[in-house]
Order: structure tokens, then C-alpha cells, then sequence
């Protein structure tokens, strides 16, 4: 089925949501919006295949927000309606957040539930009520291991990043989640990538889905202007030093491919009279929040970042993204450079390629499809071996209470609880005509 929706208003939706689209400039739904929004108005269960910057959130947000906002059931202590699951707290915030400014003029609560900062707040948010959980898996599993969560009411479930997930080792952890989900309920499940693991794991949860597809990678990563230069690893510093005296260059985003690199270079980068905000794994949350606020609130114009920030964060006018280390994982290359170049703006993506890495773009030239230009005025460095793994990258982001339910071992093998006879389209059917839902309403 191939749909076109030229208007949010085609879409029907409660009238505080045009509402609150009209206030945010929305106009003209995005692809993935127009594609799955429709389906999912009518309870169904989605595959969506899609990344961050395409407007997914609204995406999935925006039924739910419509299917609660039309139902107005009291919010319950401890048993959310609708659960959003997000691999980094970045990510959680942000939806949390978009939930909050799109479902403004509704009377839905949503709370956020995620690891490195204390629990009590989020208990409390939890035992007042909340229709809406946006939760990371670990600190999820730890609040329904103490009694803080029940997943029982739930009518809809979202799985974001399912291969950021995936690569993030939270397999198990969202297994076990959804074996509490309820089989009645509809499921929402969204992945940049499709490899053979997440189609699995797709079919495992979704019962005869509506498939999206709206991001062939090819193309969304042949927008923005991408260059390597060759160098010498020690050249690199100087390097990025100088290309961040360039005029044309605003907000920066600089990727490391280990924490420690990070930190490094943002103390020679800083010492070199350029302040920077630094965000990876090992920060604390408010550290974290702290140094993106700065970078959004444009205090700092250079953020440098290990890919905990690949995914998820969304900056406007990030006019160069630099990958200071190439990613070992070659569709990190595609998220990170992703970064910049949002809403339609052209972005730079400046990559150094130092011989040790030669190989990783060889990974990132295969996956993409395209050969990246090659600045002219570098010279392509004698092939070394791959730098060893620092354990800086891969499990950066959001990991904390993971980490510690992990070291528990106690988190048993469980089976899915997909199998279900009936979901909510029946009943949402009724809820979702036009007169029950402005009597509710208006
Ligand atoms: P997302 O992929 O959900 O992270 O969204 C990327 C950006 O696009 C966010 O800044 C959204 O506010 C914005 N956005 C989402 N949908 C629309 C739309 N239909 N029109 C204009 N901007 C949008």
C-alpha cells in the first residue's frame, strides 16, 4: 500500500494534536509519518525501518498519544497504558520530551524511566500514575523487579533503535520485558537496520505487521558532503584544530572512538583555546545533559562525542560532523554523520583515516555503497593493523543499571509472550470514530 498524505489534516487526529502541530510548523506529515501513522490509527502492529532525523518519533508518538488522548482513562499507579523502549537515556529524554510538546493539549501523563541517576524520582512519577513510560531497558527491568512497574494495562508497545539495541547487548533484557507484555496489545517496532537478528526478533514480537520502510541508506547518506583525509594518527589533533578555525565551520560534532580519546582531545582542543562539551558513557547523566545543553544552547560550539551521541540526539544546524576516529562498526558511520545535515541542511562530514583504519572504511565504503571523496591534498598512509579495542565504544550508552542486572545473573531464560488472539483494533475501531472521540474530547 502506497499512501500520500499531503496535510496532517487527512490524518484526522484529536483536535488538540492538529493543535499542537500547528504550534511546532508541522505541516506536511514525512514520509514515514504519512506511511505509518495511518495503520497505526487502526491498531495495527508496524515494522518500521527507519532512522533518526525522519521524523519517526512523530511517528509512533502520534497514535498513541491520539488512542489514549481519545480514551481519557485515569492514569493508574504503577501501570502504564503505553510503553516506549529506548537504548540510551538521550533517546529516552528526547521522546519523552516530544511526547510532552506533541500531546500539550492533552490531559496524558508521560514518565521516563532510565539508569544512572537515583530512582526515587522516577518511582514517585510511577506510583502517581503515568499513561505514557519511556523507558531504557535496564532501569525498566530493575523498577518491575521491585514492584514499581506493571506492565499488565499495557495496550501499546514501542521498541525503538532495535539494532542499536541489539548492538548495545540488551537482547536478553528485552526479551524479558516483553515476555510481561500483555498479548493483547499492539506493538511498534522501529530499526535503522534490518539484519537477519532483528527480523527475528521483529517476528517474535509483531503479529502480521504493517511494513515501512523509508530510508534506503544509499541515499539518505549521498546528502550530506562527505570527505576523508588521509593522515598519520599523531597529524590528527592538528589537523581538527585547524579545521575548526574554518570559516564556514558553526556546531561541530567530534567523534572518538574511546572514551579516553575523548577526554584526550577535548583537553588538548580546550588547551588550544576552543571550549568544548564532552559526552560519553562514562559521564553521569547530569554531566552529560549538561554538556548537550551547552552545545544546544550554543555556549560551546564544539561537542565531542564517543557514539552514545551517534543515535537519537537531535541538533539542529550541526554544520560539520567530524569522525576524529573512524567506528569499527560501519553503521555508526552512517549515524553519526547523520547528525548533521537534519531537516533538509546541508551538512560536511570530515573523516581522518589514518592507516590503522584503512580497513574500517573499506567496512563503511561496502556498506554504503559509495566510494567517499578523498581530500586531494592528502596522502594515503602505509596499511597497520586495527587499533585494539579500548571498550570505549561499544557499550558506552546507557548501560549502567544493564551492567549491574547482568552481574545479578539472575535474569532467567524467557519465552516471548507474542502469542495473542485478539488486539486492540477491535476495540480501538470503536473508540477511534469520529463522534466517540469528540464527545470525549471537546
Ligand atoms: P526524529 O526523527 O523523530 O528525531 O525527528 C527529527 C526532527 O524532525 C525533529 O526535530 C522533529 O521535530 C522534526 N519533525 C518531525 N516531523 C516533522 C514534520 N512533519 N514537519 C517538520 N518537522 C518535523
Amino acid at each position: 500500500m502506497d499512501i500520500q498524505l499531503k496535510t496532517f489534516a487527512e490524518l484526522n487526529l484529536l483536535p488538540p494534536l492538529e493543535r499542537a502541530l500547528k504550534e511546532q510548523n508541522y505541516k506536511i506529515p514525512t514520509p514515514i509519518q504519512a506511511k505509518t501513522i495511518p495503520p497505526a490509527l487502526e491498531g495495527k502492529d508496524i515494522l518500521g525501518c527507519a532512522q533518526t532525523g525522519t521524523g519517526k518519533t512523530a511517528a509512533f508518538a502520534l497514535p498513541i498519544l491520539d488512542f489514549l488522548g481519545g480514551d481519557m482513562r485515569k492514569a493508574r499507579s504503577g501501570r502504564p497504558q503505553a510503553l516506549v523502549l529506548a537504548p540510551t537515556r538521550e533517546l529516552a529524554i528526547q521522546i519523552g520530551d516530544s511526547m510532552r510538546v506533541y500531546g500539550k493539549h492533552l490531559k496524558l501523563r508521560t514518565a521516563l524511566v532510565f539508569g544512572g541517576v537515583n530512582q526515587n524520582k522516577q518511582v514517585r512519577e510511577m506510583q502517581r500514575g503515568a499513561h505514557i513510560l519511556v523507558a531504557t531497558p535496564g532501569r525498566l527491568l530493575d523498577l518491575m523487579q521491585q514492584g514499581h512497574i506493571q506492565l499488565d494495562e499495557l495496550e501499546v508497545f514501542v521498541l525503538d533503535e532495535a539494532d542499536r539495541m541489539l548492538d548495545m547487548g540488551f537482547l536478553p533484557d528485552i526479551k524479558r520485558v516483553i515476555s510481561k507484555l500483555p498479548s493483547d496489545r499492539q506493538s511498534l517496532f522501529f530499526s535503522a537496520t534490518m539484519p537477519p537478528k532483528i527480523v527475528e526478533l521483529a517476528s517474535q514480537l509483531l503479529s502480521s505487521p504493517f511494513r515501512v520502510d523509508v530510508t534506503p541508506k544509499k541515499t539518505s547518506v549521498k546528502k550530506i558532503k562527505q570527505k576523508i583525509v588521509y593522515c598519520e594518527r599523531s597529524e590528527k589533533v592538528g589537523l581538527l584544530h585547524k579545521l575548526l578555525r574554518g570559516e564556514d565551520v558553526g556546531r561541530v560534532i567530534v567523534f572518538t572512538r574511546t572514551k579516553r580519546g575523548a577526554n584526550t582531545l577535548a583537553k588538548k582542543t580546550e588547551k588550544a583555546g576552543v571550549p568544548v562539551a564532552v559526552i560519553h558513557g562514562n559521564k553521569s547523566q547530569a554531566a552529560r545533559q549538561k554538556a548537550l545543553k551547552a552545545f544546544r544552547a550554543k555556549k560551546v560550539r564544539v561537542l565531542v562525542a564517543t557514539d552514545v551521541a551517534a543515535r537519537g540526539i537531535d541538533i539542529d544546524n550541526v554544520t560539520h560532523v567530524v569522525n576524529y576516529d573512524l567506528p569499527n562498526e560501519p553503521e555508526s558511520y552512517v549515524h553519526r554523520i547523520g547528525r548533521t545535515g537534519r531537516a533538509g541542511a546541508e551538512g560536511i562530514a570530515v573523516s581522518f583515516c589514518s592507516g590503522e583504519e584503512l580497513d574500517y572504511l573499506d567496512d563503511i565504503e561496502k556498506l554504503i555503497g559509495i566510494k567517499i571523496e578523498r581530500d586531494p591534498n592528502s596522502v594515503k598512509p602505509a596499511w597497520k593493523p586495527k587499533p585494539k579495542q579500548g571498550g570505549g565504544q561499544r557499550r558506552g550508552g546507557g548501560s549502567t543499571s544493564r551492567r549491574k542486572g547482568n552481574q545479578k545473573g539472575k535474569r532467567s531464560k524467557s519465552s516471548l509472550g507474542n502469542s495473542r488472539s485478539s488486539k486492540r483494533g477491535p476495540k480501538r475501531g470503536k473508540r477511534n470514530t469520529k463522534e466517540n472521540r469528540r464527545s470525549v474530547v471537546a
